[in-house]
């Protein structure tokens, strides 16, 4: 099944979203093990992103395809040291204390850490990152850090099922993106989009989404078995 749903997915992405960028699909692969991560990777993935530093580790060396990895969940910064060099793109740089611990440790370890700024879109109090008040100023003091490279940006949208609203929040995070992508040419990815609506945000100008449920099926936790 893993394979026909990559297979349908892949499909049903545009290569381009309307501002002429291509569309990078990276699997959310929290809960899967790692021949469904595997399946997937055979079927055409070759992104994968984790939430949990723990799963990310247990499963790192096991899983094959040579996919690029990013983290995508909450990152407490004592746990940094487990995905330093291992990580290929931190989606989840969601508060100004995280950024700067990445900076010191990935500058200590000899590497460079490329992030994207998170953007809560929705003001939600259960869901991290900067606010459009907060982002600009956020991304001044973070380009600052030596050891870090800022790539973009990533926006949790609510889980809603009003597309008028998720709409006008994907377009004004595509705003947000175009006016700091103006200023700085590193800015390559607004990853902004899940499995109920990537087809919304690639219109609205995401060229990254994170896909995890229309790949594997509903995700089930360990408590919940
Ligand atoms: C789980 C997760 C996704 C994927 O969600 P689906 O609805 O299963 O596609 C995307 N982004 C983040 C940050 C996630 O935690």
């Amino acid at each position: 099944m893993i394979t026909e749903n990559v297979e349908k997915l892949l499909k049903e992405v545009p290569e381009k979203n309307p501002f002429g960028e291509r569309v990078t699909v990276v699997a959310a692969v929290k809960t899967q093990e790692v021949p469904a991560i595997n399946e997937a990777i055979a079927a055409g993935i070759r992104e994968i992103g984790d939430n949990h530093v723990q799963e990310f580790r247990d499963k790192y060396a096991a899983i094959e395809g040579a996919p690029r990895r990013h983290f995508i969940g909450h990152l407490q910064t004592n746990k940094i040291k487990y995905l330093l060099g291992k990580c290929d793109l931190y989606q989840s740089c969601d508060r100004l204390e995280l950024a700067e611990d990445l900076s010191k440790k990935s500058a200590a370890a000899g590497v460079v850490s490329n992030v994207l700024l998170q953007i809560n879109a929705g003001n939600e109090e259960t869901k991290g990152g900067f606010s459009f008040e907060e982002i600009i100023g956020a991304y001044e003091k973070i380009k600052l850090l030596p050891a870090l490279k800022i790539e973009g940006i990533m926006a949790m949208l609510p889980f809603t099922d009003d597309d008028k609203l998720l709409r006008s929040l994907a377009l004004k995070t595509r705003a947000a993106y175009d006016e700091l992508r103006a200023k700085d040419g590193n800015f390559r990815y607004l990853s902004m989009g899940m499995s109920g609506d990537w087809k919304l945000c690639v219109e609205c100008g995401s060229n990254m989404i994170r896909v995890g449920t229309t790949i594997f099926g509903p995700r089930v936790y360990p408590n919940a078995k």
